[in-house]
């Protein structure tokens, strides 16, 4: 077997199918860690900071470790840095200066004590936002509708791979079984990576992300977890970090985490990152009249969406978006009560209730939610 839909993506991204050597020391390598932090208490005095951010690829995270001698609580506590920006696929080398302003701090689930993540944005020198950074932009739009309360609440699919890039749990010559029993399954031979998605629960809470939940898909091993609902910026803030936690995880586990939305071709399903939305409107005695609402106002701008639901402007949701799969069409929009095959669905529940919230089920796995939650109040809330 030879066809993974990794290797034919057309971007620099594509290049880490070379440099996943095998890593099965992963988890002795932790063992050890464990044995110099429990031998070396950390002074009381520092902490560590590590800074994460986006690179220029839109789609992949980076970070880096700072000592600093005093209580981080907020982003306010935290000096702005910078990193090489020429490492990052963002700037040429005579002026690589790229500058990380933080925004939001998290607690360290790797490193405990009164250590902290701190989630940054990233501008240039000339003190404009880099193209990557889809924060500042979608900030300014969420501060407009503060008085509507948005809420959102995105299902974060993804699959594991094997340290070969071949996904975890599948016989490393033919395929696993058709599509069937893994979807919330139980069992050795339904289940590829528990452990991986329970640690990362777990890792979530600690941090303060609100992971509400998580559960096995359709493809074996992929699985999907929930963040929110949340209000405004913090669904990006969230989601992202959310990730920064998952690939950590899976590193103490020597496994690979992809967000491509259609790691398999064939009859395999690919991952998306739907995401829920509802206003106080909405959610108020009566709200579908609200949902409704804005369900016509998605429908006019399909493509514009579209475009802004993967970090490729559409081309990599096209490869998942097939109208099969639980998918809906790339080119035309369709909505409907409990459907999954549409590109907006109107949960049953809601329909029940006759308000609560729409699930916007277009956006890719590997899609910036900056992006999508500010796309979504610009069309539905500014009626742009
Ligand atoms: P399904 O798999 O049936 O589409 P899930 O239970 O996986 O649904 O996900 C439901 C999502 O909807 C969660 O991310 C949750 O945070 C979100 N959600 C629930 N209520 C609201 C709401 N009022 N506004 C926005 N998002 C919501
Ligand atoms: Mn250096
Ligand atoms: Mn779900
Ligand atoms: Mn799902
Ligand atoms: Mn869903």
């Amino acid at each position: 077997k030879t066809s993974f839909a990794a290797q034919q993506k057309d971007t620099e991204v594509q290049s880490k199918r070379g440099y996943a050597a095998h890593n099965s020391d992963a988890p002795y390598h932790k063992d050890v860690l464990e044995r110099y932090m429990k031998n070396n208490p950390q002074p009381k005095d520092k902490s560590i900071a590590t800074y994460i951010w986006i690179d220029g690829t839109g789609e992949e995270l980076r970070s880096k470790a700072k000592i600093v001698e005093k209580e981080i609580e907020r982003p306010e506590d935290c000096s702005v840095w910078n990193y090489d920006g020429s490492s990052c696929y963002q700037a040429e080398g005579q002026d690589s200066d790229i500058f990380l302003h933080p925004v939001s701090v998290f607690q360290d689930p790797f490193l405990n004590n009164n250590n902290r993540i701190v989630l940054c944005e990233t501008y240039r020198s000339n003190g404009k936002p880099t193209e990557s950074n889809k924060r500042k932009s979608c900030l300014e739009v969420m501060n407009k509708v503060k008085d509507v309360h948005p809420w959102f609440g995105i299902e974060q699919e993804y699959t594991l791979l094997d340290s070969d890039n071949h996904p975890y749990g599948w016989p490393k010559h033919g395929y696993p079984k058709p599509q069937g029993p893994y979807y919330c399954g139980v069992g050795t031979n339904r289940i590829f990576g528990r452990a991986i998605a329970e640690a990362h629960l777990f890792a979530c809470l600690t941090a303060g992300v609100a992971n509400t939940g998580t559960n096995a898909e359709v493809m074996p091993g992929q699985w999907e977890y929930q963040v929110g609902p949340v209000e405004g910026i913090d669904m990006g803030d969230q989601l992202w970090v959310s990730r920064y936690l998952l690939h950590r995880v899976a590193e103490d586990f020597g496994i690979i985490v992809t967000l491509d939305p259609k790691p398999e071709d064939g009859d395999w399903n690919g991952a998306g990152a739907h995401c829920n939305f509802s206003t106080d409107g909405m959610r108020a005695e009566g709200g579908i009249k609200y949902i409704n609402d804005a369900i016509e106002k998605l429908a006019k701008r399909h493509i514009e969406h579209i475009k802004m639901y993967d970090p490729r402007g559409g081309k990599d949701n096209i490869r998942r978006l097939t109208g099969l799969h639980e998918t809906s069409s790339p080119t035309t929009f369709s909505a409907g009560l409990a459907n999954r095959g549409a590109s907006v669905r109107i949960p049953r529940q809601v329909g029940v209730d006759k308000k609560g919230y729409l699930e916007d089920r277009r956006p890719s796995s590997n899609c910036d939610p900056y992006s999508v939650t500010e796309i979504m109040i610009r069309t539905c809330c500014l009626n742009e």
